[in-house]
């Protein structure tokens, strides 16, 4: 892959229960069509030699292994919800070699609550063993990773207050069900837009199919995706009855775009 161009993976791109549903017979659930079958939501970003995560889902190791990724230079979370964080132990593959730690950016409340709920991890003075080096970075407005411009999104998903990620062209914002004007000025301009669209009936805490469509069409993408998707969703009926230029995610689906601005087009990238 070229420095001047990035690609955003689909690992996920399941609701919380993944799907197939553990003991459901629907006919999403038993559909041989391999889009139909979706881990939990989550996304690396590539460019160079650099691997940045959106989340570590609690399918992540599956995930790795299937993308074939061997490095890891970064994790943007959302939220904390365990569909988005559980694979957190996972990112152990990538600093047993005694490497740097691996930082975690998010809201200061996000990463607060992730190093309440893994103290194991970030206090290992208390238990030393097998851990994840991992630091946090908490960030609230415009930062940069492996020289790649980062805009935070904030997002509402029910009360709960997450982030979205902008990347130059291209937004990635999965759980939620509001986004706030001033989120709305974030994402002026944006081409990309991976959107969650859980399922076709309302929801408290998600846009459903028709809301991520309007939200789109408001937003002004030329391209849309939806995610984090239940087994009401029948991927190829379903996609059928998308208006033009908004699709149905789907695990592994990659999403190239052009670099924001020349941060990452100059030069090596590689460490
Ligand atoms: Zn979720
Ligand atoms: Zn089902
Ligand atoms: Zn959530």
């Amino acid at each position: 892959m070229s420095a001047e161009s990035l690609t955003l993976t689909i690992l996920g791109s399941g609701t919380s229960t993944g799907i197939p549903v553990i003991g459901c017979n629907c006919p999403v659930c038993c559909s041989a069509d391999p889009r139909d079958r979706r881990t939990r939501c989550s996304a690396l970003l590539s460019f160079g030699q650099k691997r940045i995560l959106i989340d570590t889902a609690t399918d992540l190791r599956q995930q790795l292994l299937r993308e074939k990724v061997t490095r890891i230079d970064a994790v943007l979370y959302t939220h904390i919800h365990a569909d988005h964080l559980h694979g957190i132990d996972d990112l152990r593959a990538f600093t047993l070699r005694g490497e740097t730690a691996i930082p975690l950016y998010g809201s200061a409340s996000t990463l607060s609550s992730i190093r309440h709920n893994f103290p194991y991890i970030f206090d290992p003075a208390d238990e030393p063993g097998y851990i994840p080096l991992l630091k946090t970075c908490p960030v609230a407005e415009r930062f940069e990773v492996c020289d790649l411009a980062i805009i935070p999104v904030p997002l509402l998903h029910g009360k709960m207050k997450v982030y979205g990620y902008r990347i130059g062209p291209l937004a990635y914002l999965t759980d939620c069900n509001q986004v706030p004007k001033s989120s709305l000025d974030l994402l002026r301009g944006i081409e990309y837009l991976v959107i969650d669209g859980l399922r076709l009936t309302p929801h408290q805490t998600h846009f459903n199919l028709s809301q991520a469509v309007a939200m789109a069409q408001l937003i002004g993408s030329r391209k849309t995706w939806l995610t984090h998707l239940s087994h009401e969703i029948d991927h190829a009926r379903h996609e059928r009855e998308l208006p033009p230029g908004v699709s149905l995610a789907y695990d592994g689906l990659k999403i190239e775009f052009a670099p924001p601005g020349p941060q990452v087009a100059a030069g090596d990238r590689t460490r």
